[in-house]
Order: structure tokens, then sequence, then C-alpha cells
């Protein structure tokens, strides 16, 4: 029920832990995260509060990217496997959803016939589906840009891929989702308040506009693929 992410300077660990910390109050039954780190991404995801994914991450992480979520199951039951980030067959691409995908049995059966699903939930479709077009030759975005087509339904997504650790694939349709930018680092989060902590200027997102979030700037794109120019303006909440 809560999504964030952060590319920046600083280490990525304790800011997202934090950050999923303040979305605690939209209720969850799951918490995970994944970080791009020298070794590959590694993942961590429980289920229950936050504060057993905290014991559950026992190593030192070294890393500046990076995806956490709190979920509330409604495709698949509370349990470590449904819970996200969810990761493509060949672990390329590691995601992060909010929403319902209304149309996953069909696309499941349209394109996914021959992929080995690994949760009960409609999330792990969009991430399958990535890979699907990806391994048909497109680049992430046009790979991402393309499944997200194909979705009927509600998302707040965040996304990392292995052969680009640099960027955060973000999307939004109907499901509340900003950016968050400073001279530091960029990143997304579904309430603001969660991101307070290393920014106070946001950018909102429309419904089907997708980012491409570096460390140095952000692009924001239509689904189609458009450019878009937005500027931020400055969150006045208390923390
Ligand atoms: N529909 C997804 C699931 O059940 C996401 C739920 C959420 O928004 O947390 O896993």
């Amino acid at each position: 029920c809560g999504i964030v992410g952060y590319n920046g300077k600083n280490q990525a660990t304790e800011i997202l832990l934090k950050g999923l910390e303040k979305l605690e109050y939209r209720g969850y039954d799951s918490a995970g995260i994944a970080f791009q780190t020298s070794s590959g991404v590694k993942m961590f995801k429980e289920k229950g509060r936050i504060a057993e994914l905290r014991k559950a991450i026992t190593e030192e992480i070294d890393a500046h990217v990076g995806i956490g979520h709190t979920r509330w199951a409604t495709h698949g039951v509370p349990d470590q496997k449904n819970s996200h980030p969810h990761k493509s067959a060949s672990g390329r691409f590691t995601l992060v959803h909010n929403g319902v995908i209304e149309n996953y049995e069909k696309l499941t059966r349209d394109y996914l016939q021959d992929v080995q699903l690994t949760s009960d939930t409609d999330t792990e479709i969009i991430v399958q589906l990535i890979e699907h077009f990806s391994l048909t030759g497109m680049v992430t975005d046009e790979a991402f840009r393309k499944a997200l087509s194909l979705l009927h339904g509600s998302y707040a997504i965040a996304m990392l891929d292995d052969q680009d650790p640099d960027t955060i694939f973000v999307a939004k349709n109907r499901s509340p989702l900003l950016v968050g930018v400073s001279s530091e680092c960029n990143v997304v989060a579904s309430d603001a308040m969660a991101m307070l902590q290393v920014t106070d200027q946001f950018i909102e997102l429309h419904d089907g506009e997708v980012v491409l979030l570096g460390r140095d700037g952000i692009v924001i794109e239509t689904i189609d693929g458009d450019k878009i120019e937005r500027d931020p303006y400055t969150a006045e909440l208390d923390m």
C-alpha cells in the first residue's frame, strides 16, 4: 500500500526503511525492499511489520539505489512469496506495485504461458510481461511502456533493472505516486511525507506517466514515450 524509491549520494537502506515507516499509517500486511549492489540486486521481504523486515536485513548493505514497498494484499494471501518486490523469471527485473491489475489472468494466458510464476499476485504479471517484451529485443524503457500499455487497472510502480543499475523505472495510473528531487538525490514515494527527510521539492505525476529516475536527473514521459517538462513545487508539510 506504499512505495518508496531512492537514487542518490547517500546510503539507501535507512532512508528507505524510514520512508516505509512514514507510510505505515496507510495500513499493510507485508513489507519488502530491494537494492542495487556491486553484486547485483539484493532483495529482502517479510510478512508482518517493518520491524520484521529490519530484522531480516542482517548484513551491511552498500547501496545508493533502492526501492521499498508495503503491501495490502488484494491477490494472493499475505505471505513471504506474495510480498513485494517481485522478480522476473531470469532475475533481471525487480518490481514493486500498489494497486490492482484487473486483466492479469488474460495477460497471463496471452503472453506468459511458458513462464513459471512464483506467486499468486496480479503484480508478478507486470514484471514478467516487461521481461517478455525485453526478450523480444526492446530496451527497458520501451518494454516497460509496452507492458504498461496492456494493463487495465490501477498501479504505482517502481522497478530495478540489473543491466541498468543507475535508473529506477517508475509509473503511475490511478494510484498515488510522486517524484522528489534535490541536488543530492532523486526519489519516488506514494506520499511526500515519506521523503521529506531528504527533500521538500516534489513533482506531481499524472495518470499514464512514466519516469526514468536517475541520480542526477529525471525524465518524465507519456506511455507513448513523448517527453514531458514539469517543474517541482515546495511541499509544506510537517514531518
Ligand atoms: N495487488 C497487489 C497485491 O496484492 C498490490 C497490493 C498493494 O497495493 O499493496 O500484491
